[in-house]
């Protein structure tokens, strides 16, 4: 049996989508745009969701938007995307880069709280896997020191914490619609917040600087007249991708069920193990379940992460590690002179990381085959 480590899950709802966008004679930006951000908002909750065509387009945004400038400290956590970094780069600004938490590999909120120096503007917790990040002692630390939180939910479409959506909780949060992520356009992203100033900002900044009153020239009013108030970008999603958004956000919720069930799955066949650690719960958080990511018990095999990955390969099985942390980057360890000491953590959750298939069209026996493979090489390997 092969098992791709992703397949994207569309019907012919997202096909029938696409061609009516096609037909309409809207291409980029039009009046489905409209209609993903509107119901985008009403499914998250929040007041306001502003699509753009990438969650790097949104990190960006909502960075400019709050006001961050160059020399600003921006605290991330070491165990995420390169976009989360690099965005705080596009503003001259420095990325602060902390260590994780062992269990749920979120940022750790001690080491953000050691981090802040006068010169911290941003946190940017990322939440891991779709777990949602500690947010009451995130949201403490930034009360204390006057700092704004901008989530990165590239994973978190959707998750809980407690009894909050995530896209509801941060000043500002962001979303990707990659194509491997939880709802895929292909390419695109949201920003989510209940703040009429930034939001009102990052409209504009999304289309070239445009200012919004032009924006009715996309109605039925048409007008040849439009005024730029900033240099702005062409981050704007466009009505085929919306199409696609449309269509996905529908069985949204189903297709977590569907990535909750696989997780209860595996989580069964791994507990008792002694050698595969599987993803701690929390009990107050819901994970969207993006990401599968299991941990080695090194001391117990006589094979490592990179050998048990291949040992899977051989079997069919596709996987992957989330992430290479980045201060491994050559970029981030010579540009902040980073030294892999100061994150024993994630240096410990690298070393034994294993990313498993995990996604709403994978079949039962798909499931079963994995889990039972991952169990043979743990036994065969076994100390
Ligand atoms: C995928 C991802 C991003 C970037 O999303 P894009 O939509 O591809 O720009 C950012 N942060 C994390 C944690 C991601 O996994």
């Amino acid at each position: 049996m092969q098992v791709p480590f992703h397949r994207p899950y569309t019907t012919d709802d997202e096909i029938n989508e696409v061609i009516d966008s096609i037909k309409s004679g809207w291409l980029t930006m039009g009046p489905k745009t409209v209609r993903f951000e509107e119901e985008f908002r009403d499914y998250i909750g929040s007041q306001y969701a502003i699509s753009v065509n990438s969650c790097t387009a949104a990190l960006h945004l909502a960075l400019e938007a709050v006001g961050v400038q160059e020399d600003d400290e921006v605290i991330i956590p070491t165990m995420t995307f390169t976009a989360t970094g690099e965005v705080v780069r596009y503003l001259r600004a420095r990325p602060v880069i902390v260590d994780i938490d062992r269990d749920t590999h979120n940022i750790d909120p001690c080491a953000v709280e050691k981090a802040v120096t006068p010169g911290t503007k941003v946190i940017i917790p990322v939440h891991f896997a779709g777990q949602p990040c500690d947010m009451t002692a995130i949201r403490q630390i930034a009360d204390g020191h006057g700092l704004t939180v901008v989530e990165d939910a590239a994973h978190s479409l959707p998750a809980w914490y407690r009894d909050e959506k995530v896209g509801t909780i941060g000043d500002l949060t962001c979303f990707s619609f990659y194509a491997t992520k939880t709802l895929s356009t292909g390419e695109g992203g949201m920003i989510t917040t209940g703040n009429d100033e930034w939001a009102e900002r990052i409209k504009i900044l999304r289309l070239h600087g445009i200012s919004n009153d032009a924006w009715d020239r996309y109605s039925d009013k048409g007008s040849w007249y439009y005024e730029v108030v900033e240099a702005g970008y062409k981050y704007n999603m466009t009505d085929i991708q919306s199409g696609l958004g449309l269509a996905q956000l529908r069985k949204i919720d189903w297709m977590r069920e569907r990535r909750n069930a696989i997780a209860e799955k595996y989580t069964s066949a791994f507990r008792d193990s002694g050698v595969i650690i599987p993803p701690p719960v929390r009990p107050d958080r819901t994970s969207s379940w993006h990401l599968y990511v299991i941990k080695l018990n090194l001391e117990a095999l006589i094979i490592n992460r990179d050998g048990f990955i291949e040992k899977l390969k051989q079997k069919g099985i596709s996987t992957s590690v989330h992430f290479i942390p980045l201060h491994r980057h050559p970029y981030y360890r010579n540009a902040l002179s980073l030294d892999a000491g100061s994150f024993e953590n994630a240096e410990w959750v690298y070393e034994r990381s294993i990313s498993l298939p995990i996604y709403p069209g994978m079949t039962d026996e798909e499931v079963e085959y994995v889990a039972e493979k991952v169990m043979d090489v743990a036994e065969e390997y076994k100390r």
